[in-house]
């Protein structure tokens, strides 16, 4: 119980990829850089068994951001055609790519990656791969011409991805879905049926991260003008109950979600996110095991893991590091509350 984990990413080092930002440029190409992201990965495995994080990822070591590592292996995308476009509803404006024909994948996307992850740790493995409904949102389409559609072929490309994944021994298979936060009608309409779409046929644990994104400039302006109470969870978790879904990862330290919105999970195991990626202020122990301890309340302790409310990426390489080692240390502490030393 009190199992803990992260959303996905983490810093890349400086001569990976320019430290501080998100599409961040390589620092290296062809072979050297094949090697950078080798050792990056294995560098993240072992600060977080360190840390204490029961459940790691590859920490996204390999990938330039969260959705394009993805679409990069699929064919019919034009990486060339890239126009300016308003994505999560015209909270901030994308370079992005556009679909021209069919889509395919070209080749196995993350089993590079993967595959080493699950040779250089004993831990539980999770692997994070971009949901449907949040690609569609992050790319132009001049072939499909409708949303769901695209949506669905692009559910069915994630489909081969993760059965793939959890047979090279990935454990749990997290789809990133900030989009759902911002089209709420749409996640009850298709949004879910096309995680379904993506999980079918899996055996490995099954998980959706849902947050308020990065700790970005737009990100933190669009936050400040919600109101008093965050309530967006509120119209989805409940679908998401009822979902085939096994877990969600949402955001909480430091936000206006009202904790009790958790109780709608009813069934799922809840990652809550005890570390704000917003902030390089560190948590102690001690606030991470209150974070915790409030959604006792409303979730039971084996129902619960300890997470980060968002992907670290553009954070501060020590920052990051120091918050993974006060969520592995309040996790504890709670545990040793609860009298399950661990
Ligand atoms: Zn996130």
């Amino acid at each position: 119980m009190l199992e803990t984990t992260i959303a996905g990413s983490l810093p890349k080092p400086f001569w990976l990829a320019q430290p501080k930002m998100l599409w961040a440029p390589w620092a290296q190409t062809g072979e050297a850089l094949v090697e950078a992201k080798r050792d990056a990965t294995l560098l993240v495995l072992k600060e977080q068994e360190d840390a204490g994080i029961d459940i790691v990822t590859e920490g996204e070591q390999s990938r330039q951001h969260f959705v394009h590592g993805f679409l990069e292996q699929i064919e019919g995308i034009d990486f060339a055609r890239r126009v300016a476009m308003g994505i999560r509803n015209n909270r901030y404006t994308a370079e992005v790519p556009t679909v021209t024909a069919p889509l395919r994948r070209k080749r196995p996307v993350h089993r590079t990656e993967a595959a080493l992850a699950r040779a250089h740790t004993r831990r539980k493995l999770k692997f994070t791969l971009p949901g449907p409904m949040t690609i569609v949102d992050t790319i132009a389409d001049q072939h499909y011409g409708d949303r769901v559609t695209m949506a669905m072929r692009f559910a069915e490309l994630l489909n081969e991805e993760a059965r793939e994944l959890e047979a090279l021994g990935v454990d749990v298979i997290q789809f990133d879905e900030p989009a759902f936060n911002v089209y709420m009608a749409e996640v009850k309409d298709w949004g879910i049926a096309a995680l379904h779409r993506a999980i079918e046929g899996l055996r490995c644990k099954t998980a959706v991260h849902i947050c308020y994104g990065y700790g970005i400039k737009a990100n933190i302006d669009w936050k400040a003008s919600l109101g008093g109470e965050w309530r967006q969870y509120e119209e989805i978790f409940p679908a998401l109950a009822q979902s085939r879904i096994d877990q969600v990862s949402l955001e909480c330290i430091n936000s206006r979600v009202p904790l009790r919105l958790v109780e709608l999970l009813k069934g799922k195991d809840v990652l809550l996110g005890a570390i704000d990626v917003a902030t390089d202020r560190i948590e102690t122990p001690e606030e991470v095991a209150a974070t915790l301890r409030r959604a006792l309340d409303f979730v039971p302790a084996e129902r619960l893991q300890a997470c980060t409310n968002c992907g670290m990426a553009p954070l501060d390489r020590g920052v990051a590091y120091a918050k993974l080692q006060a969520l592995g240390a309040g996790a504890k502490l709670l545990r040793q509350e609860l009298g399950h030393a661990h």
